[in-house]
């Protein structure tokens, strides 16, 4: 056979960037080669196969941004579909494929695909580099530094990592010089699906889903300029000596400046924003006290749930999850549908639950309410059927984050023995985060001529009133479909009943002390009292 060039394969999946990217520097080092930058529809790759609208434009965006920053130095990013491990063996048989370089895919969702791609490229001798870039620590790692078990507590994990040092700092940018970007021949154009340029998420049968107010913008360019913006924004609380500025007071109106879908995508390095971060309080404080975990704390949630479910297939389930408590949850699709549309006559979660369908991203403490609402608040719906919708809207949704973080809301696992003795209120708690009824009218425009007196519990408006806000309850806008205090105080009995119930502890995790619980919610002080009364 004639094979006349080497060529290395840098396959995209996740870390869609060029900086503090090992896998790319490895692809072009090494004797001269044809270099090809890939990233391969296969109906699953990137969280394709469960996938909204504005998720899907945020990743085409990003690889875009990643086409045009490679066109740049001369070469172009390949947008195949396919099956990677037929793609791989074709480009063996008809080009001299000596290498594939990719960022570890740590969620066990993942395994078949890189099993199959490993297994054939061992066959043709083909080498394959793996390298850990999108959590600051290798979950196995972690899990081996823990005796082989994923360390059950957020305490317990704070402690393993520091016994394993602080996580490498980012690699280098990418050198030009010498690289030379390969072409696939004629024939392997004819074969394989060729994208000529990004498709939009129309061409995968996705319509836009309302008007969307926040447009967010994906790609490597745009998320390096956030951090160049959230750095100042923690610059100026670091010298007010105020950590984790932007949980200090959550703005639910804001500009889009959060990084989560840029970090799930890999635009941003979680290690630069890490360090970035971790080397400015260093500097403002001059080493005294040092930078801890605790000013990148959200970072560690990421890395926590993520090394949870590195060896747990069923990490995104409830009964065949060994770390999830088994709830008898209600079925009904009636409430289901009401929660997914907006229209549960609770201006608040509606006004979250709209904002989270148009616009694919919501605050965490409005995701930390509509999902109170729907399982142990209100509605005692299954977490699953949240996280099944959350993860087709969410911009930044990651199977394992998102599993994760629904089942601490739901007290499902991360929980003290379902010892939550109060949950959030969709009321007050709304009313405390949204004082002038701002964010309610912006999303449920029907209900913007209401009194804000009446905003949150628009149920209780006189008639007069509703008729001179041109919105009548039952008819403009649905009537509650549930009364919070009975619900929640019978929620509230389900889980002592099962509590009680139990012979033994669940060998399942749980918050360790009430700073977490505030942590992990973005709680001020007196909020929670409430909500873990009974947390030793
Ligand atoms: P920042 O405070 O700036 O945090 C920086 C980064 O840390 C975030 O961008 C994110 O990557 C990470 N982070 C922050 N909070 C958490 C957390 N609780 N758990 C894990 N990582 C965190 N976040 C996702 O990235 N993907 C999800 O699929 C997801 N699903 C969620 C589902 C529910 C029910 C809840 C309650 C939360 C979920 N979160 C998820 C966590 C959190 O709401 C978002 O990460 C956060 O809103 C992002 O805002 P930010 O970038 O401004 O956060
Ligand atoms: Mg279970």
């Amino acid at each position: 056979m004639n094979r006349p060039v080497q060529m290395s394969v840098l396959w995209f999946r996740h870390g869609l960037r060029l900086h503090d990217n090992p896998a790319l520097l490895e692809a072009i080092s090494g004797p001269p080669s044809m270099f090809f930058p890939i990233f391969i529809f296969d109906g699953e790759s990137a969280g394709t196969k469960v996938i909204g609208f504005n998720r899907m434009r945020f990743l085409l965006e990003s690889l875009a941004d990643l086409d045009r920053q490679l066109r740049s130095v001369g070469g172009r990013l390949w947008l195949l579909r396919g099956d990677p491990s037929k793609i791989f063996q074709r480009l063996w048989e008809e080009l001299a494929l000596t290498k594939v370089c990719f960022e570890q895919d740590c969620e066990p969702i993942w395994n078949e695909r890189d099993q199959s791609v490993r297994a054939t490229c061992a066959e043709r001798g083909v080498r394959c580099e793996e390298f850990v870039s999108h959590t600051l620590w290798d979950p196995k790692a972690v899990i081996s530094a823990n005796g082989g078990l994923p360390p059950l507590t957020y305490q317990l994990f704070l402690h393993t990592v520091s016994t394993l040092g602080e996580p490498p700092r980012p690699v280098e940018d990418p050198d030009w010089t010498g690289v030379t970007f390969g072409t696939l021949p004629p024939r392997l154009m004819k074969e394989f699906q060729v994208f000529d340029e990004v498709p939009k998420p129309e061409y995968f049968g996705l319509s836009q889903p309302g008007y969307g107010l926040v447009r967010w913008i994906g790609g490597e360019t745009r998320a390096l300029q956030h951090l160049r913006e959230r750095l100042n924004q923690e610059e100026q609380a670091f010298r007010k000596g105020i950590i984790l500025p932007n949980q200090s007071r959550p703005d639910l109106l804001g500009p889009p400046t959060s990084q989560s879908a840029a970090l799930r995508y890999g635009c941003l390095s979680v290690r630069r924003f890490y360090w970035n971060l971790h080397d400015l309080f260093n500097a403002v404080s001059q080493g005294d006290p040092p930078a801890g975990l605790n000013i990148s704390g959200q970072l560690i949630w990421r890395e926590y749930f993520y090394t949870m479910s590195v060896y747990n297939p069923h990490y995104a389930e409830m009964s065949a999850n060994p770390i999830c408590l088994d709830v008898p949850w209600d079925k009904n699709p009636t409430y289901l549908e009401k929660w997914k549309k907006g229209q549960t006559g609770f201006p608040f979660i509606d006004a979250a639950m709209r904002q989270l369908v148009s616009e694919g991203w919501i605050h965490h403490v409005a995701r930390n309410s509509v999902a109170c609402f729907l399982t142990r608040g209100d509605l005692w719906i299954s977490w699953e059927d949240g996280l099944a919708f959350f993860l087709e809207h969410l911009i930044d949704a990651d199977w394992s984050v998102c599993a994760g973080n629904w089942m601490w809301v739901s007290s499902s696992a991360f929980e003290q023995l379902l010892d939550c003795s109060k949950c959030l209120c969709p009321v007050n708690y709304g009313r405390r985060l949204d004082p002038w009824g701002e964010y309610i009218k912006r999303y449920v425009p029907e209900l913007r001529n209401l009194p804000v007196e009446y905003l949150y519990e628009p149920w209780k408006a006189p008639l007069d009133v509703q008729r001179d806000a041109g919105c009548i309850i039952g008819d403009h806008y649905p009537e509650r479909i549930v009364d919070h205090q009975r619900a929640s105080n019978q929620n509230r009995q389900y889980m002592e009943n099962i509590r009680n119930s139990l012979l033994e502890q669940p060998a399942h995790c749980c918050p360790s002390n009430q700073d977490e619980v505030r942590q992990f919610m973005w709680l001020p002080d007196e909020c929670v009292g409430h909500i873990t009364a009974k947390i030793a």
